[in-house]
């Protein structure tokens, strides 16, 4: 049986950063799978989203204009996400360009620790990889692939890649204060993604992150993710509702590169439909008023 669509996916890569899909092809597919809403979420970039916004108009899909931040935090990885940004802040494009320019320094590192190992790649076969946009860990890894000198995505992530791993290079990161911060500061709301990769099992353990990233102005949590299993769903959900946060989910759609899960499946069931977009609307306009 086909899985369940959901009615909105609030976690989509295109080619601005390392989907394989271009914004508007994202979006028509989104359309022909019958979706209500998508949140195009690049990786530091907001590249994607006024051709995003533009197909949406078109077809009368509702795309929200969205970035997928990585921040600092020792323990694990923390991915923050920011709805409802304007895309055209100054102060955002200056911010994105740091974390991008840092992203061009640690590709030269990976492509030194991958020639350590004996593996010759170089930059421009990186950028004839599928995507042209924000160049990430997912671009070596379908290098390696398509050089022979691994299996597959997965295991270039898992021999080469992962953190930790021997080609695996470290990059800038803002705080998760600072993201925030800039994320509000362009009229948007800021949600922890993927709470799972954080390394925090316990509730003793993740409570605190959770109340701290609040008091710095965290608005949600995605609680709905095709990784989080129905505990940890519970789990998130508990402490959105404990910390009055917001609750969101997503596919992290990346196109058909990876083997993950498709547009709008693997999360939530009937409980992540369009009620949560009105919820963050509302959060994104009670912000503004403050403003
Ligand atoms: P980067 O932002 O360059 O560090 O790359 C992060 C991207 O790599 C995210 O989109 C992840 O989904 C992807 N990624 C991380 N670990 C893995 C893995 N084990 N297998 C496939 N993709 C991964
Ligand atoms: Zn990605
Ligand atoms: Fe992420
Ligand atoms: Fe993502």
């Amino acid at each position: 049986m086909a899985a369940p669509v959901m009615e909105i996916d609030l976690h989509v890569h295109t080619t601005a950063s390392d989907g394989t899909m271009s914004p508007a092809e994202v979006v028509r597919y989104a359309k022909e799978k019958g979706l209500r809403t998508i949140a195009i979420t690049d990786h530091d970039t907001i590249e994607g989203i006024a051709e995003g916004l533009q197909e949406g108009r078109k077809l009368g899909l509702e795309v929200i204009p969205g970035v997928e931040v990585s921040v600092d935090f020792a323990k694990g990885t923390m991915h923050l996400l920011g709805y409802y940004i304007d895309y055209t802040s100054a102060e955002l494009l200056e911010k994105l360009a740091i974390v991008q320019r840092a992203r061009a320094e640690r590709n030269l590192k990976i492509i030194e620790k991958l020639r350590g190992l004996g593996i010759d790649i170089d930059l421009s076969e990186i950028k004839e990889a599928p995507e042209h946009g924000q160049i990430g860990r997912p671009h070596f890894a379908y290098a390696l692939v398509q050089k022979g000198y691994v299996q597959n995505i997965q295991d270039a992530f898992e021999r080469y890649l992962r953190k930790g791993g021997p080609a695996y290079a470290e990059k800038f990161k803002f705080s998760p204060q600072e993201a925030m911060s800039v994320i509000h500061k362009a009229g948007g709301v800021t949600v922890l993604a993927h709470p799972f990769t954080l390394n925090q099992l316990q509730l003793h353990d993740l409570e605190p992150v959770i109340v701290e990233l609040k008091e710095n102005g965290l608005d949600g949590i995605e609680t709905y993710y095709p990784e989080h299993s129905e505990g940890q769903t519970k789990f998130y959900r508990h402490l959105a509702q404990k910390y009055g946060l917001a609750i969101t989910g997503g596919s992290d759609f990346h196109g058909f590169n990876k083997d993950k899960e498709d547009l709008g499946e693997g999360y939530g069931n009937g409980e992540c439909s369009h009620t949560l977009v009105d919820e963050l609307q509302a959060r994104k306009e009670a912000r503004l008023r403050g403003l």
